[in-house]
């Protein structure tokens, strides 16, 4: 089937045009929320300079990242990788280092196969069900890439979705999760899409949730489509209810062992689902001993998801001489040539003045 032909089967399935919240007039709504977008919208690289490759690594890199902290990455990437066909050829050692900070690694990897599934593709990709059967594409970010790459009417729904939706409702149901949250405002969104320019629509919600419709301190007074709101009296803060996960804690020791130049690190196996050779500060058990007493050199507390993660460092040292081969010195003055995972490359830089040589 071609692409205008997709297009068209596409728009004749859209619901029908009332949405659930009567107060929402989609006509209005749509127009509303396309002139505060025409005039708003943040000039970020992959808009200014639009193309299929660029949204692809956008919408993968801006998965759980702040789009702040992904810009500079995003810039030298397009150096480094500016096509698919690029991207496909390069060793994973280099995409990996070019990853390196932006965290969940599971992402260059998936970005990394996809372009080599594209470039192999006889024909590709112009639905979000042909984008979801490339690696690491998701319904979301299938949405996201053929609606705004290719014009696709595919309504988006993120936590920035569900948020506005939510709010724009006064739904206060409470939900168990994201997951199912997603699912409910689904129809809502498709309800709310302009078909005509789906690419823009879902940057322009997308946008609003992030700058307008946040999610402590929604700024109703100049929102442009308050008049469609039912919650801005209402306290929409509240809005979506979401019920969180309990938080976790989980402790972890490492071990500080520098010596000669050199410090002791341990490479992730290349077969481990997460941050597959990617170097870090090694476990006790990683050396087979017990974790060292005393107080340790430092201690460090990161969040993921639901988890509290307490790292404590520990200075030590070992004459091993028959290491695991998953342990390797490397050389001080090579830390950057080595992709080390994003934590662990601040605290090595951090504690290296200090502790250039361990002190047990
Ligand atoms: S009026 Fe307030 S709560 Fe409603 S969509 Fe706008 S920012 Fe969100």
């Amino acid at each position: 089937m071609i692409a205008n032909e997709k297009l068209k089967v596409r728009r004749n399935t859209l619901p029908s045009r009332t949405m659930s919240a009567p107060s929402v007039n989609r006509q209005q709504f749509q127009k509303a929320l396309a002139d505060w977008y025409d005039t708003n919208q943040r000039a970020l690289p992959w808009r200014t300079q639009p193309r299929l490759y660029r949204t692809v690594v956008s919408e993968l890199m801006a998965q759980q990242t702040r789009i702040a902290t992904m810009l500079p990455y995003f810039e030298r990437w397009m150096i480094r990788f500016p096509d698919f066909e690029s991207l496909a050829q390069a060793p994973e050692d280099a995409v990996l280092k070019h990853w390196e900070g932006l965290g969940y690694y599971s992402r260059a990897r998936n970005l990394h196969k996809l372009a080599r599934s594209y470039v192999a593709l006889e024909t590709k990709p112009g639905t979000p069900e042909e984008w979801q059967a490339l690696p690491g594409i998701g319904p979301y970010t299938a949405a996201a890439i053929s609606s705004i790459a290719q014009n696709y009417p595919a309504a988006v729904v993120d936590g920035n979705v569900v948020r506005i939706l939510a709010r724009l409702e006064d739904n206060r149901r409470e939900f168990s999760g994201n997951a199912e949250a997603v699912k409910a405002f689904t129809p809502n969104a498709e309800t709310l899409l302009n078909p005509e320019k789906p690419g823009d629509h879902n940057q322009a919600m997308m946008e609003l949730g992030a700058t307008i419709c946040t999610k402590h301190n929604p700024l109703c007074t100049v929102c442009p489509v308050l008049q469609h709101c039912r919650s801005a009296a209402n306290d929409p803060a509240e809005l979506p209810k979401i019920r969180r996960k309990a938080t976790e804690t989980v402790e972890i020791d490492r071990l500080w062992i520098v010596c000669s130049e050199k410090i002791l690190l341990h490479r992730i196996p290349l077969t481990a689902t997460q941050l597959a050779g990617q170097y870090e500060l090694p476990r006790p058990a990683d050396l087979g001993i017990q974790t060292p007493t005393g107080k340790p050199i430092a201690q460090r507390t990161r969040a993921i998801t639901h988890r509290r993660i307490r790292e404590k460092i520990h200075a030590c040292k070992t004459d091993n001489k028959k290491l695991a081969d998953t342990l390797h010195w490397i050389e001080i003055k090579e830390l950057d040539a080595i992709t080390l995972s994003g934590p662990h490359r601040r605290w090595i830089e951090e504690l290296l003045p200090k502790h250039a040589q361990a002190k047990v």
